[in-house]
C-alpha cells in the first residue's frame, strides 16, 4: 500500500468527534502557549551597557558646549530605552583649563540620571607599556573627584576597567595589580561585545571637522550600524558555543560624539537583535562571569576569547569581520 492510499488519519478521526475536537483543540491550544513561552524565553536576551573614557573623547579638540551635547544626547538615549549604564571616566580629561567645574557637571549629570561612575584611571593608562606601580597610581590618582560624587550621590562606586582592556603581561602581574584592586574596594569591568566604535568615532571626528577621508560620512554610519549586526553575530556565536546558550552580555562603547548621535539606533538596534537591558551588577551575576579570564598581553579582546582559552575550548569565531575596505583604509591614513 502507498503512503497515499492510507485509511484516514488519527487527527482526521478525532476532528470529527465533537468532544474529542474539543480536547484536541485545548491540547493544541497549550502546546502552541508552550511553544510561544519557550520562544520568548529563548529571545530573552540581556545586555549591560557600559561607556569608556567619560565625560567625551574625541580625535580633535572639542569645546564645552560639544562635550555638553554629547552628555545630553548619550543620557537621552538611555533615558529613552531605559538604559542604566555605568561610566567608565578618565579624571584627566577634566582638568582642563577653566572647565574643571563645567567638566565635573557632565560627570554629575551622568549620576543625576541614574547611570554609575567607575575608574578608567587618570590618564588613560594602558598595563602593556606601564609598570604596576604606575598602574597603581593612575587608579588612586583617578577617583578622586569621581569617588566623592557617586558617593555624595548615595551611589555605588565599585568598577575598575583596565584602558585598552589590558589585564597585564603575565598572569604575576596580573595578580599583584588586581590583589591592590579588590583592596581598594574594585572588582574587574569586563566586557563581552565591542564593534571598534573607536575605529568609526575617528573617522567620524575627522568628517565632521571637514576632512576628505575618502568616505562620505552617510556611508560610514549606515556601515557602523551594519557593522553592530556582525560583532553581535559573532559575540552570540562565542557564547552559543562556550555555554549552549545566550549568557547576559555586556556592551562596551565609548562617549564620543558618533555615539552621541548614534546611541539611539544602537540601542533600538540591540532591541531589534531580541536584547532587553539590565544593569551591569545583574549581568555580572551570572556564573559565567565567575570564570577567571587570564593577562590579556597588548591586546584586550572580550572576555568571551579570554574565557575560552580558560576552558581551553576553541571557538569557531574570533571577533567580528574587520569594517569595509574603504573605513579600514581611511581608518589606517587618518587615525592610526
Ligand atoms: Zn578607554
Amino acid at each position: 500500500m502507498g503512503f497515499g492510499e492510507r485509511g484516514p488519519r488519527r487527527t482526521e478521526i478525532i476532528l470529527k468527534h465533537p468532544l474529542r475536537r474539543e480536547r484536541f483543540m485545548k491540547h493544541a491550544l497549550l502546546t502552541l502557549c508552550l511553544l510561544l513561552a519557550t520562544s520568548a524565553a529563548a529571545a530573552d536576551k540581556q545586555i549591560a551597557i557600559t561607556i569608556d573614557d567619560l565625560p567625551v573623547i574625541s580625535a580633535t579638540p572639542l569645546t564645552l558646549a560639544e562635550k555638553q551635547h554629547v552628555t545630553t544626547q548619550l543620557l537621552n538615549a538611555m533615558k529613552k530605552h531605559g538604559v542604566r549604564a555605568v561610566g567608565f571616566v578618565n579624571e584627566d580629561k577634566l582638568l582642563e583649563k577653566n572647565q574643571l567645574d563645567a567638566n565635573v557637571a557632565l560627570l554629575e549629570a551622568w549620576l543625576a540620571n541614574d547611570m554609575e561612575l567607575a575608574n578608567h584611571t587618570f590618564g588613560h593608562l594602558g598595563m602593556h607599556k606601564s609598570s604596576v606601580e604606575q598602574m597603581k597610581a593612575a587608579v588612586i590618582k583617578g577617583e578622586t573627584i569621581s569617588r566623592w560624587l557617586s558617593e555624595r550621590a548615595g551611589k555605588p562606586y565599585r568598577y575598575f576597567r583596565h584602558p585598552f582592556t589590558q589585564t597585564g603581561n603575565s598572569v604575576e602581574e596580573q595578580h599583584a595589580f588586581e590583589s591592590f584592586l579588590a583592596e581598594h574596594g574594585y572588582s574587574v569591568a569586563p566586557y563581552t561585545i565591542e564593534h571598534n566604535d573607536y575605529l568609526f568615532s575617528c573617522l567620524n571626528d575627522h568628517l565632521l571637522a571637514g576632512k576628505d577621508i575618502g568616505v562620505s560620512r552617510e556611508t560610514m554610519l549606515k556601515e557602523y550600524l551594519a557593522h553592530l549586526d556582525n560583532a553581535v553575530e559573532a559575540f552570540e556565536t562565542m557564547s552559543q558555543e562556550l555555554f549552549g546558550r545566550q549568557i547576559p552580555q555586556v556592551f562596551l562603547i565609548h562617549a564620543n560624539r558618533l555615539n552621541g548621535e548614534m546611541l539611539d539606533a544602537t540601542l533600538q538596534r540591540l532591541k531589534e537583535h531580541g536584547y532587553r537591558f539590565i544593569p551591569y551588577d545583574q549581568a555580572l551575576e551570572d556564573p559565567a562571569y565567575a570564570i577567571k579570564a587570564g593577562p590579556s598581553k597588548k591586546f584586550g579582546p572580550s572576555w568571551l576569547m579570554r574565557w575560552a582559552k580558560t576552558m581551553n575550548k576553541k571557538l569557531s569565531v574570533y571577533g567580528q569581520p574587520d569594517p569595509a575596505e574603504p573605513l579600514m583604509k581611511a581608518f589606517n591614513t587618518h587615525c592610526s
